[in-house]
């Protein structure tokens, strides 16, 4: 039996998908499986010409999403994304900004009008892997647009009844901790100190796919979303970080219908494929 493989990947933001999926979306872009990247806010509340934060002068909601959605088109077409699928809610902004209070901000939505529009491009796509991020928004991340993905495509999974398998995103708090060592080390200042929590607990980790060879691809796509300055120090991480921070993608298995997955899983589709 001759099937499609399909790898969902559902994001808050653009730019989101670079930095824990920009790997495996390549990778298995160039492996002959379907990709779908899902995003669902349009990004308003991201940085404006030159860096202008929501409220400053500079800042205009329409401009900022217009720039935000063409560097997203351009990172899907440097990742190999064979589809790209915009949900086009409001960005929330970060947690505690006058954003979360807009009535269409993204996180404002009811969980279930939002997932049923998932769950019908499951419908549609039938991937048998979906990945979105864990229940804190990602390793403890706490952005209410990255805590309603979270929502909405665990709501869409249960809903369609279509992924063999869910995943979350993972940061494993130990190569966490070796990368900002590396860092400092090398030499860079460092405005950011990662707590103890910050990340995810190594043991939560069941999938670490090697993308390696799809560093410099990740690293494009990353600039491509270059009006977003938070992202500047990743790009001039020095290579020996670089490679070390962005050659493997972990994962947290969280649904595995069937129970197909082996122990030390390094592929998402282990267990799925023919
Ligand atoms: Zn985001």
């Amino acid at each position: 039996m001759d099937r499609q493989l399909t790898l969902m990947v559902v994001h808050a933001h653009p730019d989101d998908e670079c930095l824990t999926t920009g790997g495996v979306l390549a990778r298995y872009s160039d492996e002959g499986v379907r990709t779908v990247l899902v995003t669902c806010t349009n990004g308003e509340q991201g940085d404006g010409e030159g860096g202008a934060k929501p409220g400053e002068p500079g800042h205009d909601d329409a401009a900022v999403a217009a720039k935000r959605l063409s560097e997203l088109r351009e990172s899907v077409s440097l990742l190999g994304v064979k589809h790209l699928e915009l949900l086009g809610y409001r960005d929330s902004g970060m947690e505690g900004w006058d954003g979360n209070g807009h009535p269409d901000a993204f996180a404002n939505v009811p969980v279930e009008t939002a997932a049923a529009r998932l769950a019908e491009l499951m419908e549609r796509y039938r991937p048998q892997v979906v990945v979105t991020y864990d229940a804190t928004g990602g390793g403890g991340y706490g952005h209410p647009d990255h805590v309603q993905a979270h929502r909405i495509t665990v709501a869409a999974t249960e809903l369609s009844g279509i992924p063999a398998k869910l995943y979350h995103t993972a940061m494993p708090r130990s190569s966490m901790k070796r990368m900002f060592e590396m860092m400092r080390e090398s030499g860079l200042d460092l405005d950011f100190e990662p707590s103890d929590d910050f990340g995810t607990p190594d043991e939560l980790v069941t999938t670490v796919v090697d993308v390696a060879p799809w560093v410099e691809r990740k690293l494009k796509a990353l600039q491509a979303h270059e009006s977003q300055g938070d992202n500047v120090f990743l790009w001039r991480l020095p290579e020996e970080v670089r490679q070390a921070a962005f050659s493997h993608e972990a994962f947290e298995r969280v649904l595995d219908r069937g129970d197909v997955s082996p122990i030390d899983e390094d592929d998402l589709f282990a267990g799925l494929r023919d």
